[in-house]
């Protein structure tokens, strides 16, 4: 008999209607104690444990939850705590936790940064030069608390030794000494679990997917060696995602039990048939994918779980997501008013377990022990498939039928620029802003009100053209040259063109954590994407119609908007990505037919897409570029591209920044000058650019002379005719008080700054 066994890596923490959020957001307002916190996340929990209980999960994970983040947890296993909390060992309390994530009036917060390659932040541990000790066996206390209250033997998971030390903010040459120091601590943790009764031990090391150098690679073995040691009797699981690993018969040689491979989003199986599988060992195979919500081809699923059978004694075989749910919604089960056929084509969280149980029962019993489900399966993406959604034969076509004059303005930027100069007239030195503009309570409450129906839509929009024309009266008075309607109308910079194109769906209770207890809700593309009929024209015209300035359009490009959805996987990314940025050319010449010549196309998310796999970091870029291009290549020469950009470590991508062709590009840098400004000492780079003058995520008004600063800084290598003057990012988390407050002094620093370099000019 064959006795396969089903897995989870991990499960949202959020709750079906965000309640976790709630719990600590209240806590943090001071309306609910301590206590009433710990009971309702104990609360959302163990309910979260016995819904995987009740699906028949053989392995069910405990310890992937958190009161914040996973990372930050074990930095606090560990009493690693940054000297300015002023920290004195022990336990690390809850004020001290939060602390560290969120800051005090004292310490800023620790830095955070992004998950692999997801939307998810984490955040960075700090090691200064403190020994890290065994405070609090977190794993341990919530593996008791599962088999104390519900009786389930659940499965520890645990951030592995190498990913966690890989992650920090101190990194330097001290990789070994750094393992050295943590392997008996987290031996420590093994045997205490052990003791305990735990069977199976998931140790998570994603960092396994990057590369290693042969030195370090005996270290990790000599490690997971010890580990072993450690703890004989429990079965570790070394847990990988989101690529294949790099060294695989280093890793799968590795001295533990099992091995947890990722089979979606890197050629696992390719490594698999080259280089077989250990004999004596367990394989994890991730074949759901955990990072996206459709429903699985369980065919195809089925399909990869045979092949991986030729390699694998199906005994030694334990099935699971590809990754941790973390990164998906909970349940389609509350999204009542999508179109059923849609409905159908999901799968969040809830569901993908369901299929994982479902596989489990088909490799046991064979197709006809799920026989129902499987036709249901292949009826209900059957339907999607084939439903209007997914058959515009206009928008395949016109994807098919591109060619390199649709990708290419038809003149240089040597070219336009002298044409654009002449349009605009801007002076030396022109100044703008991102796009938004303060989001006030007013702002947001007026739009709910619109949304429950309490108010019309046309008062909606005397409301927001009654923000515009605030807004432009203000940027005229305190001097701007380029102006922005200020985005009052949009909630979130992609969800806002989602509700628009055809092709979306946006989902009620479709949450994920992106970092504490904020959530993202990105919109589904579900089918072909199309224009439909112009989504900015009529505020930025209002706008224009206000002022003799230039009012620059806003929108949000093709590749963010990719990267911020849940994609259709039926089709390449590519060519949904392609498909995006056609229906944003239409909404570009739209904009250029009605005298919006300034027009922005913001890619914050460029550069997090990259792919982890080096291979591929190539073709991303590629088909990133085209896609930009294609969206605004089919303007006049004065008209003015712009885009912008929300990182500043981009020395790895400038090419494909400058191939973008934006006429002018901002870049968010005021936290990291100095680099941004190396990338230009090596980098030429022809184009107009903005590099961000004063950091917007501070309520803070910088002095002039800190902006001036960071003006002849960055003119000791841009030409003063390439330079624009802007803040960092986009203004709406700010007040309005201290925003107007921070223009004016940067107002007051371009115009220094310009005197003296026309008197340069004149000498
Ligand atoms: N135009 C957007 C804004 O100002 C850009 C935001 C971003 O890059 N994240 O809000
Ligand atoms: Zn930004």
């Amino acid at each position: 008999m064959v006795n396969v066994i089903s897995s989870v890596i991990g499960y949202p923490r959020i709750g079906e209607k965000r309640e976790w959020k709630r719990a600590l957001e209240s806590f943090w307002s001071k309306k609910i104690s301590k206590d009433e916190l710990t009971t309702k996340l104990e609360d959302i929990r163990l309910k979260n444990l016995q819904k995987l209980k009740n699906f028949g999960v053989d392995l069910i994970p405990v310890g992937d939850f958190s009161l914040y983040d996973h990372v930050l947890d074990t930095s606090a296993i560990f009493g690693i705590v940054p000297k300015r909390f002023k920290y004195s060992g022990g336990p690390v309390s809850l004020d001290t936790y939060f602390d560290i994530a969120r800051g005090n009036d004292e310490a800023i917060a620790s830095e955070m940064t992004k998950w692999f390659n997801t939307n998810y932040h984490y955040i960075v541990p700090e090691f200064e030069d403190s020994t890290p000790q065994l405070v609090e066996n977190r794993p341990l206390a919530y593996y008791k608390e599962a088999k104390e209250k519900l009786g389930i033997d659940g499965k520890p998971v645990v951030l592995g030794p190498v990913t966690f030390i890989k992650l920090a903010k101190d990194q330097e040459d001290n990789f070994e000494t750094r393992l050295k120091q943590f392997a008996p601590l987290y031996g420590q943790i093994l045997k205490e679990l052990e003791d305990a009764g735990a069977t199976w031990i998931q140790i998570d090391e994603p960092s396994l997917t990057g590369q290693f150098s042969a030195e370090e690679l005996t270290v990790i073995h000599t490690l997971y060696e010890e580990l072993a040691q450690a703890a004989p009797n429990v079965k570790i699981i070394l847990q990988t995602y989101f690529e294949k690993v790099t060294h695989y018969k280093e890793i799968t040689a590795l001295p533990v039990h099992g091995i947890g491979l990722d089979f979606v989003h890197g050629d696992s199986l390719g490594q698999l048939k080259e280089f077989g599988f250990p004999k004596n060992k367990v394989l994890a195979a991730g074949v759901v994918d955990g990072r996206n919500v459709w429903r699985a081809d369980l065919d195809a699923k089925l399909d990869i779980l045979d092949q991986i059978q030729v390699h694998v004694d199906p005994n030694r075989l334990i099935i699971q997501p590809a990754s941790t749910l973390l990164h998906v919604p909970v349940t389609t089960k509350t999204e009542e008013q999508l179109d059923p056929i849609i409905k159908g084509g999901l799968s969040f969280a809830d569901e993908k377990i369901a299929e994982i149980v479902l596989l489990k029962k088909a490799i046991e019993g064979g197709k006809g022990a799920i026989y129902d489900e499987l036709i249901e399966n292949r009826e209900e993406r059957k339907a999607l498939n084939a439903s209007s959604y997914r058959q515009n034969k206009k928008v395949k076509e016109t994807v098919e039928n591109l060619t390199e004059k649709d990708v290419n303005r038809p003149a240089t930027f040597a070219n336009r620029i002298i044409e654009q100069d002449k349009r605009f007239e801007l002076p030396l030195l022109p100044t703008t802003t991102i796009g938004s503009l303060p989001q006030t309570a007013e702002v947001r409450q007026t739009r709910s009100k619109w949304r429950r129906g309490d108010i019309t839509i046309e008062q909606y929009e005397a409301f927001i053209n009654g923000q515009i024309d605030k807004w432009i009266k203000i940027q005229e008075e305190i001097g701007i040259d380029v102006l922005v309607h200020g985005e009052f109308e949009r909630t979130d910079m992609v969800e806002y063109f989602g509700e628009k194109f055809a092709g979306f769906a946006v989902t009620k209770f479709g949450w994920v954590q992106s970092y504490g207890s904020r959530c993202v809700k990105p919109p589904l593309i579900l089918g072909d994407v199309a224009f439909s009929e112009p989504i900015t024209v009529k505020e930025s015209v209002y706008a224009q119609s206000l002022t003799e300035k230039p009012v620059k359009g806003m929108l949000t490009g093709p590749v963010t908007i990719l990267n911020w959805s849940f994609v259709r996987d039926d089709i390449p990314r590519v060519d949904v990505q392609n498909q995006i940025a056609l229906a944003l050319r239409d909404e570009i010449l739209a904009l250029e037919e009605n005298d919006i010549k300034i027009i922005q196309v913001d890619e914050p998310a460029l550069r997090e897409g990259l792919p982890l796999d080096p291979s591929k970091k190539g073709a991303y870029l590629e088909a990133a570029v085209y896609a930009f291009k294609l969206a605004t290549a089919a303007v006049e020469n004065d008209t003015q591209i712009h885009t912008h950009m929300c990182y500043s470590d981009f020395n790895e991508i400038i090419d494909s920044i400058s191939a973008l062709d934006a006429d002018v590009i901002s870049i968010e840098t005021s936290r990291s000058h100095g680099e941004i400004i190396e990338a230009f000492e090596t980098n030429t780079y022809d184009k107009e650019i903005g590099l961000g003058v004063y950091d917007i995520h501070s309520p803070r008004v910088p002095s002039k002379d800190e902006i001036k600063h960071n003006i002849h800084r960055a003119l000791k290598t841009i030409h003063p005719k390439q330079f624009w003057i802007n803040p960092d990012c986009g203004l709406k988390t700010r007040q309005e008080k201290e925003t107007i407050a921070a223009l004016e002094v940067m107002i007051e620093a371009a115009n220094e700054i310009r005197k003296e370099q026309l008197e340069i000019v004149k000498s």
